[in-house]
C-alpha cells in the first residue's frame, strides 16, 4: 500500500525512471491532503442521492456544494506543478495570472459538464488544454473525492450500467480487471474523483455498445501490468490495469504508464480521458 514518503522511497529505487512522477503525486496529494479536511460539504438526503442514481444521473450537480476556496487552491496546485517543470515557467505564470479572473467560473464548467467557454478562451502556447486541465482537476480533487467517500455507501453500484461516473459523470480514466473468486470482473476508475464501479465485460464505457466476445485489445510482449482495451465504433481506448501487486493509486499507475497510451494513439486510437 502506498501512503507515505517510505512507499514512494521503495517505488524509486524499483523504478528510477520513474521518480518524478512519484515525486510530483506525493507533493500534490500533500496539499490535497491537508485541503481535503477543511472541505465542507452540504447535508444531503440518502433517498435523493438513492433517486438520482437510480434516473442515471451525476449526484454532485445541484448538490449546493461550496467551490469557492477552490481559486485559491488551485494557486497552490499551480505551485507544486511549477517545482516540477522547468519549461517556460514565467510564460506559463504570466497565462495563469490573466486566467485568474475567470478561474471560479472555469472550474464550475469543468466540475458541472458544461460547456468549457472560459477555458477554451485561456487555452494558448504557454498553457495548453492538457495542462490547464491537469491543473483544474488536481484543484478539485480534495473536494469531489470528499464527496464521492460521503455519498457513495448511498449508491447502489451493481445497479449502476453506464459508462460515466455515478458521482460525478465524468468519464472513466483507467479500467481495471480485478481477480474475484468468481473470475475476473472489470472496474472503471472516474478521471475526476476516482470513484470506481464495475461495469460489464464487452461493453464500450464511451459509446456503451456491447460486443458479442471479448472486447478487442492491444497487448504489449515486455508489458504484463496493463493492456489497452479499444473501441472500433467509437475509436476510443481505455488502459487497463491487469496486474496492480504494488496496489498502486489509480491516478499514480495512470502517470507512470504513458508509453502504454502512446501506442494506441499511434494506431490511431483516441483518449477520451487520463486520470
Ligand atoms: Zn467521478
Ligand atoms: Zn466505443
Amino acid at each position: 500500500m502506498f501512503d507515505s514518503r517510505d512507499d514512494i522511497d521503495k517505488l524509486k529505487n524499483e523504478n528510477e525512471h520513474l521518480s518524478a512522477y512519484y515525486d510530483m503525486y506525493f507533493a500534490l496529494r500533500e496539499q490535497q491532503d491537508i485541503c481535503k479536511e477543511s472541505v465542507q460539504l452540504p447535508s444531503f438526503n440518502d433517498d435523493e442521492i438513492k433517486q438520482k442514481a437510480l434516473e442515471g444521473g451525476s449526484v454532485i450537480e445541484n448538490s449546493g456544494i461550496d467551490l469557492s476556496g477552490l481559486p485559491e487552491f488551485f494557486m497552490e496546485i499551480f505551485k507544486v506543478y511549477a517545482q516540477f517543470t522547468t519549461h517556460n515557467y514565467d510564460e506559463v505564470l504570466a497565462a495563469v495570472e490573466r486566467l485568474k479572473p475567470d478561474l471560479a467560473e472555469i472550474l464550475e464548467e469543468f466540475l458541472f459538464l458544461k460547456e468549457n467557454v472560459k477555458m477554451q478562451a485561456h487555452i494558448s502556447d504557454s498553457l495548453p488544454a492538457e495542462i490547464l486541465v491537469f491543473l483544474i482537476k488536481n484543484t478539485l480533487t480534495p473536494l469531489v473525492e470528499k464527496y464521492s467517500e460521503c455519498v457513495l455507501p448511498s449508491i447502489d453500484l451493481d445497479s449502476w450500467e453506464n459508462g460515466c461516473c455515478p458521482v460525478c459523470g465524468h468519464p472513466p480514466g483507467l479500467a481495471e480487471l480485478r481477480k474475484t473468486p468468481s473470475g475476473r470482473q472489470r472496474y472503471m476508475f472516474c478521471s475526476l474523483c476516482h470513484t470506481s464501479w464495475p461495469f460489464q465485460r464487452l461493453k464500450c464505457p464511451f459509446c456503451e455498445k456491447v460486443e458479442e466476445k471479448e472486447t478487442e485489445y492491444l497487448s504489449f510482449p515486455d508489458e504484463k501490468n496493463y493492456r489497452v482495451d479499444i473501441c472500433n465504433s467509437c475509436n476510443s481506448f481505455i488502459k487497463t490495469v491487469i496486474n496492480n501487486s504494488a496496489e498502486l493509486p489509480p491516478v499514480l499507475l495512470d502517470w507512470s504508464s504513458q508509453y502504454v497510451d502512446d501506442s494506441a494513439i499511434q494506431k490511431g486510437y483516441k483518449r477520451v480521458a487520463s486520470m
